[in-house]
């Protein structure tokens, strides 16, 4: 019997209405015959809350605790959940992280999955039962509730689906599937029936929110897989899935634009052994994430650096550099939080060679000037001016034949 995972995101469980509506979707899998577990996530905002009022409570931050706080939607809405499939006629019954238990190691906050205990649940479905699962939280070693993240159900649907040997992981959120480019920027942009797991990842991390970065390399790593698609309509999703079960591979299956990224320069940087360690060792002890680098040589034994941050870590890189200039030895610090990195992607770039250039042409034909260049096996991305980003946008979709049918 098909065995598989749906997992509901914030918005498709907002209130009793959409709840409704998904234990509608619950409802139809297991009519046809599957054996479903059902994830959700806390009604759309209430983490946020939950956030907010530990933040109220005072500056004494206590991770145990703020995790026992931030659970709670989860918890609310499997209770819920299971509540509106009852009245639907379907035999559900919630579960919390403890319950199952879900174990994950002692990181309250951001902890991570250890290992699934599946022997009760998996009794529970072959009896024909659907699981209600709170995502986002599992059982510490200390025997206390932990959170994983946020954006943490995702990991929770992926690690099930993995556990469990589903044939399928489903996650319905808001918009309907992974498309070429942002369709609020680029008109044509279309749903693609199929991207790759590592195309995933690189559009996760380049600031895509419909999945969780962590969830998908897990997917990855155990070959879940998995569905985007949203819970308001009834249209096919995007698959994400090995690269050899899709058919037919572009080149390039999207540009993707990430406004969260700010620059920093230094100028006249000694250009000697240790200044990169120097520069970098103090912003990863604040755990500020560096995204894009270069660095030129000089004849003057002065050299300039250049970087990228988080946008929300501008400030705080900003301030360390600045108290550890007579250390590292720069001369002046230059920061610009007014740039867009601009990335194409796609597998097939790894067996085609003009993939860059393609994109610098069609660049230099708009007069946008590239700050930052970086490339990964299946990823080019350029650093420019934020004021040029859409029309860089829509000019590469173009450019790579993205606009046609
Ligand atoms: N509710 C949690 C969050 O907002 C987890 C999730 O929705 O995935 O981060
Ligand atoms: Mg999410």
């Amino acid at each position: 019997m098909a065995r598989i995972v749906v997992k509901f995101g914030g918005t498709s469980v907002a209130d009793i209405d959409r709840i409704k509506n998904a234990a509608g979707r619950i409802k139809a899998e297991a009519d046809r015959g599957a054996e479903v577990v059902a994830v959700v996530s806390a009604m759309a905002g209430v983490t946020n809350q939950m956030v907010e009022l530990t933040d109220q409570m005072g500056s004494l931050f206590d991770a145990r605790e703020y995790d026992v706080i931030v659970s709670t939607g989860e918890q609310s809405n499997a209770g819920l959940m299971a509540l509106a499939l009852q009245t639907l006629g379907v035999q559900a019954r919630s579960w919390l992280g403890w319950q199952i238990p879900i174990r994950t190691d002692g990181v309250h906050g951001k902890a991570r999955i250890t290992g699934i205990e599946t022997g009760e649940l998996e009794r529970r479905l072959t009896g024909g039962e659907v699981a209600v699962v709170s995502g986002f939280q599992g059982l510490g070693p200390d025997g206390r509730i932990t959170t994983l993240g946020r954006g943490g159900s995702d990991l929770t649907a992926v690690a099930l689906a993995g556990a469990l040997g589903a044939e399928r992981c489903d996650i319905y959120t808001d918009v309907d599937g992974i498309y070429t480019s942002d369709p609020r920027i680029v008109a044509k942009a279309k749903k693609l029936a199929a991207v790759t797991y590592e195309e995933m990842l690189e559009m996760a991390s380049l600031g895509s929110n419909v999945l969780q970065t962590r969830s998908v390399e897990l997917a990855m790593n155990h070959g879940v897989r998995l569905q985007v698609r949203s819970a308001f309509s009834d249209a096919p999703g995007t698959f994400v899935v090995k690269e050899d079960e899709i058919v037919e591979q572009q080149i390039v299956s999207g540009i993707s634009d990430s406004k969260d990224e700010a620059k920093i320069t230094l100028l006249r940087v000694a250009d000697r052994p240790g200044v990169a360690a120097g520069i970098f060792g103090p912003l990863a002890d604040a755990a500020i994430n560096v995204d894009m680098i270069v660095q030129n040589i000089s004849e003057d034994g002065k050299t300039d650096l250049t970087f990228t941050v988080g946008k929300g870590d501008l400030q705080s890189a900003a301030r360390l550099l600045q108290n550890n200039q007579a250390d590292i030895g720069y001369e002046q610090l230059v920061q610009d939080p007014d740039v867009v990195k601009i990335s194409v992607v796609g597998v097939g770039m790894r067996s085609h060679a003009g993939v860059a250039q393609k994109m610098f042409q069609t660049l230099a034909e708009k007069g946008i000037n590239i700050q930052v260049i970086s490339t990964s096996e299946i990823k080019v991305s350029v650093l420019i001016a934020e004021e040029y980003g859409e029309l860089a946008v829509r000019a590469l979709h173009a450019a790579y034949d993205l606009d046609t049918d």
